[in-house]
């Protein structure tokens, strides 16, 4: 499948998820999420916005836990992760997407566990994002990529370029 159609199908399955279901499936990925970082001390991590699962309360979590968290801030070359230590560091960003804005910046490759956001995945854990490339920049980088998703979002295997980073795992409602 082309990405584009991935993308789009990811996308729109993720929309069509009733509140219901989309929040009970939070709770079990929150769950997942906690046990993989359980080793981790430095843990990356989108900030949800839209229908992505939502990353507030992990983020939350996380600093409960002391572990370091950075979070993504976009600039014109790509994302660059800040460590912070509370939520209400955030302000409006691109997008409107909360982003860091102190001077706390971690390499890549300083992250045990990068979570990822998607559109869409695959059996061979390609992925897709929102077509601008920005997490392909960085993956290659780090350590550990677990991309965060609903199982819907899963497509036929995606034809993939050269710049695209495989994940290591998709957590999902339904994954093992
Ligand atoms: P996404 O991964 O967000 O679904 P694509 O894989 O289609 O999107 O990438 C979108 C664009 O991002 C590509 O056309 C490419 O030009 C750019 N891009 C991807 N990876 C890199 C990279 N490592 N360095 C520079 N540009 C990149
Ligand atoms: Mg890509």
């Amino acid at each position: 499948m082309k990405k584009e159609e991935a993308r789009r199908k990811g996308l729109a399955a993720r929309k069509a998820l009733h509140p219901v279901e989309r929040s009970r499936y939070e709770s079990i990925i929150f769950e997942k999420v906690m046990a993989e970082v359980s080793d981790a001390a430095a843990v990356g991590c989108y900030v949800s916005f839209g229908d992505e699962a939502d990353t507030h309360r992990i983020i939350l979590e996380l600093l409960k836990r002391n572990k370091r968290v950075a979070v993504p801030k976009t600039l014109k070359s790509g994302l660059e992760f800040h460590v912070i230590s509370s939520m209400e560091e955030l302000k409006p960003g691109v997008w409107g997407i909360p982003e860091p804005e102190n001077d706390d910046i971690i390499p890549p490759r300083e992250i045990d566990v990068m979570l990822v956001p998607l559109s869409a995945f695959d059996d061979q854990m390609h992925r897709t994002g929102y077509g601008k490339g920005y997490y392909d920049r960085i993956l290659a980088e780090c350590r550990r990529k677990t991309g965060i998703a609903y199982s819907c979002q899963k497509t036929d295997e995606i034809e993939t370029d050269p710049w695209d980073v495989d994940l290591d795992c998709v957590i999902t409602e339904c994954s093992g």
